[in-house]
């Protein structure tokens, strides 16, 4: 029960943070971040000055004048090793340096440090948590934090610490594609299976769950941790660019101010053809002629141009949609109901293409800005009330084991339902050293940029001579990982060594 009957849900989201707060007696939620008319704060910090770091609207303006010291995006980074193939592979995408610090913490660099990317979170979620004490008059700090469903172990922990250092309690995570679905299930006392399609400002999450009651099921995720909205504004950035290339023999990829000013306009210009046909783009000073005179961009964009630029990305979310409901054996006809949540599922070609590939058009009705922090809100207030939402939830990304020998071995499958138990059995043939094991999670359990969740070792005095024996595990809902050995006359627990473990 939190101390004074508060309680908060957060989207932590790439691209924007909404917040909602319900009380013990309020008639409903609260919506708690509020600026420039929109109901959320950028996911954005300044840290021009290290001291004293500035989080939300006013630090996304400084992306413009300041782009090295602006931090955004870093929920992509979170809970990644400096050294991941990931983060090799993406940190030419930002204008400030990204590299681990002394304790191996992977962080953004600015003038002479590292800040790792958990305190640039816990300084959002610290920001999140002084402005609903302003707007209630209270401290709340009892919270339930949505995470992309495709968050492995180290991700849902980093975010656990954040908040803990921002001096939240979280009282559970909760996948956001779930969050939506509580939300929309809100006032809809029906029996359903839906399809959560979300896809926002920096990843993609599909998600079936069925719905009875107050029993919220999931059966089957799918996601991507780099398919979102800022993919498609670098798709029209590109075009920008080549056309700059060509009729004003100007690179404004060389300047990191201009092409962030492209990259923001590329965005303005993309939400505006949701609901138009056509808009004109103008960039003022994107560099000098041949002359030294001064030179604006100027370019019209429609619609279809913007489907074909950025075709392939909603044709990659399709794919993992499809994908999904084929591993999990669902077809389009056991769907009720597909809901969508993200900025980015509004365009329209997503709207189409989601309608052609699941045959029937998508529930548009829920508040794409706020419903995930309202379904994690309605999820907090439930842990206070018996009668709450109950939620059933799957594993989203595998868990594997490296055996002595180095074979690997699938230990809990994508989509298994949690809590779970499974066992290692082991022949018996071992020698004097005893028994390592590592567990990992990762799409792909054996592919280099699995992750490390720890080791377990059974020493050799433990090991039963020339008999069977077993690892056991249990994996909770929140991802705890418990391991115990058993022999015919032993069952000791064993403690998960090393990094990440939980
Ligand atoms: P979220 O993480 O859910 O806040 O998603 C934000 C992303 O959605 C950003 O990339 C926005 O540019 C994008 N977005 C927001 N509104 C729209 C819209 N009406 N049409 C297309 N994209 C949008």
């Amino acid at each position: 029960m939190s101390a004074n009957g508060f309680v908060l849900g957060i989207d932590l989201g790439t691209t924007n943070t909404a917040a909602v707060a319900y009380g013990p007696e309020s008639p409903g939620p609260v919506s708690i971040l509020h600026g420039r008319d929109q109901p959320v704060m950028p996911s954005v910090v300044s840290m021009k000055n290290a001291r004293l770091p500035i989080v939300g609207w006013l630090a996304k303006d400084m992306l413009l004048t300041d782009p090295l010291t602006t931090i955004y995006g870093w929920k992509r980074f979170l809970g990644r090793s400096p050294d991941s193939e990931f983060v090799a592979r993406y940190r030419a995408r930002f204008p400030f340096r990204i590299q681990g610090d002394d304790s191996g913490r992977l962080g953004a660099v600015v003038g002479n440090q590292v800040v790792p990317f958990v305190d640039i979170a816990a300084m959002v979620l610290d920001q999140v948590r002084l402005q609903t004490s302003a707007m209630l008059s209270r401290s709340v700090r009892d919270t339930v934090i949505a995470v992309p469903a495709h968050f492995n172990h180290a991700q849902r922990s980093a975010v656990i610490e954040a908040a803990a250092r921002a001096g939240l309690n979280v009282m559970s995570l909760i996948n956001e594609p779930t969050a939506a679905a509580l939300a929309f299930g809100l006032d809809q006392k029906l029996q359903s299976r839906l399809l959560v399609f979300d896809l926002g400002g920096g990843t993609f999450d599909a998600t079936i769950l069925e719905l009875t009651e107050n029993v919220f099921d999931v059966k089957a995720t799918r996601g991507e941790g780099f398919l979102g909205g800022i993919d498609f504004d670098r798709a029209i950035m590109n075009r920008l660019i080549e056309y700059c290339r060509q009729t004003h023999h100007i690179d404004p990829s060389e300047e990191p101010i201009v092409a962030q000013r492209l990259l923001n306009a590329a965005e303005s210009a993309k939400r505006m053809l949701s609901a138009h046909e056509c808009v004109d783009i103008r960039v003022p000073m994107i560099g000098m002629d041949r002359r030294g005179d001064s030179v604006d961009l100027e370019y019209r964009l429609d619609r279809r141009e913007l489907e074909q630029l950025t075709a392939p990305l909603v044709e990659r979310a399709i794919g993992t949609v499809e994908e999904m409901m084929r591993e999990s054996g669902f077809e389009r006809q056991h769907l009720q109901q597909v809901i969508i949540s993200g900025g980015q599922s509004r365009m329209p070609l997503v709207l189409r293409r989601i309608e052609q590939a699941l045959g029937q058009a998508p529930w548009t009705h829920l508040d794409a800005d706020t419903c995930v922090a309202l379904g994690a809100a309605v999820f907090a207030r439930s842990h206070e009330h018996l009668d709450g939402a109950v939620l059933l939830d799957v594993l989203s990304v595998p868990i594997g084991a490296v055996l002595p020998g180095g074979q690997t071995q699938l230990v809990f499958p994508a989509n298994t339902s949690l809590p779970a138990q499974r066992a290692i059995a082991f022949d018996g043939r071992t020698d004097d050293r005893g028994v390592s094991i590592g567990l990992f999670q990762g799409a792909d359990i054996a592919a280099p940029d699995r992750q490390m969740l720890g080791i377990l070792r059974v020493p050799s005095h433990m090991l039963p001579r020339g008999e069977r024996f077993l690892i056991e595990l249990d994996l909770s809902e929140g991802l705890h990982l418990r391991a115990r050995f058993r022999s015919s006359t032993q069952t000791v627990p064993l403690v998960l060594e090393g990094a990440g473990a939980a």
